[in-house]
C-alpha cells in the first residue's frame, strides 16, 4: 500500500504573501509545500509602488531592491487643477512584479519550501485531521495546516467565505513604454472619474503601469471610456499599450469575513487585507503572511490555538489600521472635491499623509487632521457663498 506524504503545510499562491510565508516556515524547518497555477516568473497586473514600510517584513533587502525611486506626486480633479506634492527623500520605490515576485519566490525556495508551479488548485477539503487540495491535473495534496494565498477570489477565500457578495473593486492596468527623458521622480494621480478610485501613472525604468481602481458597485459608469479619456488627457503617454489586463480589487469593509479555521489562515489579497483608500495591498500581504507563519510556529510548539493566535496579530496590527483606512475612504470619497481642494489649499496634508504612507503616521491620526481641514474648506465655500 502506498501512503502519500503528508506536509506539514501547504501554501496556495506564490505571490508575496504565500512566497513570504512559505519562506518563514521552512526557515523554521516545517515541510512546506508551495503551490501557484502560473509558472514563474509570471506577470501581475500591479503599479509595484513598495512604500518604505514595507522593511519591516520584507524578507529582502529592500535598499537594495531595484525599483525607481519616487519622491513626490502630480494630483489632478479629472485632468484639471494640477498641483505637484514633493518630499526631500524618496516615499517609494516602483518594483517590476516578475522581478520582485521571482526575488521572494526564490527565497522562499532557498529557505527550504518545495514549490510546484503550474498546478492550479481546485478543490479544498477537511479530511479528519488533515487538509486535502486536489489539482487540475487530478493530484492529491494532503497538508496539516492550509495557508490560502491565492488572491481575490481564489479557492481558499471561497471555501472559507462561500456565501460572500460584498464589494470588490475592479481595476484596469496597461504597461507602456513612457519616452526615457520623462521624469521618473514623480507619480500621476488622477481624482474624479473613478468612482471610490484613481487613475494612475506610474514611471518606471523599462515599462512603466498605467491603469485606474474603482469600486462600480457605487456608481456604475464605463470604465474602459473614462481610463482612455484619462490617458489622453496626460498627453505624454504612447498610443499602444504593450498589455492591458483587467483584475479584482478585494475591499477591506467593516463587515464580517472569516479569515482563520482551526486549520487553514487567508493572508494578503485572499484575505481581503488592502488598504481601501489607496489600493496599496504588498505591504498588507508580507505583513500577513509573516503573522500567519508566527501562528502556525506557535501552534507547532505550544499547540495554542492557530486561528486565535493569527486573528489576535492581524487584528492588532492589520484590522485596525485598515478600519481607520475604511472610514477614511467612507469620508473622502462621497466628498472627493473638497478633499481635493483640502490637499491642493494645504500640502501639508500630502506630507501627513506620506508619513502614513511610511508607516510613521497611523491612518486614525491622519483622520483627525483631515477631516478638520475638510471642514475649514466648507465653511471657507459656504462664507463665500454668503458673501456673494
Ligand atoms: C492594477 C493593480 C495595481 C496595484 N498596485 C499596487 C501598488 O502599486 N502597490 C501595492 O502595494 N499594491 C498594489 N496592488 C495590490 C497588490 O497587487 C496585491 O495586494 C498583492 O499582489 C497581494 O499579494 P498576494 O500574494 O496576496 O496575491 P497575488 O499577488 O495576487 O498572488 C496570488 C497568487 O495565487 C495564484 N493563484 C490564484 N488562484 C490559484 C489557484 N486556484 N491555485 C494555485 N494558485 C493560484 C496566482 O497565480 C498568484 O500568483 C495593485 C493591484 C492591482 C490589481
Amino acid at each position: 500500500m502506498q501512503f502519500k506524504k503528508v506536509w506539514d503545510v501547504a501554501v496556495v499562491g506564490a505571490g508575496p504573501a504565500g512566497s513570504t510565508a512559505s519562506y518563514h516556515l521552512a526557515e523554521h524547518d516545517l515541510e512546506v509545500l508551495l503551490l501557484d497555477q502560473e509558472r514563474f516568473p509570471r506577470f501581475k497586473p500591479c503599479g509595484g509602488a513598495l512604500s518604505k514600510k514595507v522593511k519591516k517584513f520584507l524578507p529582502l533587502d529592500f535598499d537594495v531592491l531595484k525599483g525607481n525611486e519616487i519622491y513626490g506626486a502630480y494630483f489632478s480633479f479629472k485632468g484639471q487643477e494640477t498641483f505637484r506634492i514633493e518630499a526631500d527623500n524618496f516615499i517609494a520605490k516602483l518594483i517590476h512584479r516578475e522581478i520582485f515576485d521571482q526575488l521572494l519566490l526564490e527565497k522562499a525556495v532557498r529557505g527550504g519550501a518545495c514549490f510546484v508551479g503550474g498546478e492550479r488548485i481546485i478543490g479544498v477539503q477537511k479530511e479528519r485531521n488533515l487538509m486535502r487540495l486536489t489539482s487540475h491535473r487530478g493530484e492529491i495534496y494532503l497538508a496539516r495546516i492550509v495557508i490560502g494565498a491565492d488572491g481575490p477570489r481564489g479557492i481558499t477565500t471561497r471555501y472559507m467565505n462561500p456565501e460572500h457578495s460584498e464589494a470588490m473593486g475592479v481595476a484596469i492596468e496597461e504597461e507602456m513604454e513612457i519616452e526615457p527623458e520623462r521624469n521618473l521622480r514623480y507619480v500621476f494621480l488622477d481624482f474624479g472619474r473613478f468612482p471610490w478610485g484613481y487613475g494612475w501613472v506610474f514611471p518606471k525604468e523599462g515599462l512603466s503601469s498605467v491603469g485606474c481602481g474603482a469600486i462600480l458597485e457605487r456608481k456604475r459608469i464605463p470604465l474602459k471610456g473614462e481610463f482612455d479619456q484619462m490617458k489622453g488627457g496626460f498627453g505624454f503617454l504612447p498610443e499602444k499599450a504593450n498589455r492591458r489586463k483587467g483584475w479584482l480589487l478585494p475591499y477591506f469593509g467593516e463587515f464580517s469575513y472569516r479569515r482563520a479555521e482551526e486549520k487553514m489562515l487567508l493572508v494578503g489579497d485572499a484575505a481581503r487585507f488592502m488598504d481601501p483608500f489607496l489600493g496599496e495591498g504588498i505591504y498588507y500581504a508580507l505583513a500577513s503572511a509573516t503573522f500567519a507563519a508566527e501562528s502556525v510556529l506557535k501552534f507547532v510548539e505550544k499547540r495554542v490555538s492557530l486561528r486565535e493566535t493569527y486573528l489576535s496579530l492581524v487584528q492588532r496590527e492589520i484590522m485596525n489600521e485598515l478600519k481607520h483606512a475604511a472610514r477614511m475612504a467612507e469620508f473622502i470619497y462621497p466628498k472627493l472635491w473638497l478633499g481635493f481642494k483640502a490637499l491642493k489649499r494645504s500640502h501639508q496634508l500630502g506630507f501627513l499623509y506620506m508619513d502614513v504612507m511610511s508607516g510613521l503616521l497611523p491612518y486614525s491620526a491622519f483622520n483627525k487632521r483631515l477631516f478638520h481641514a475638510i471642514k475649514e474648506a466648507g465653511q471657507q465655500k459656504l462664507k463665500r457663498m454668503l458673501s456673494k
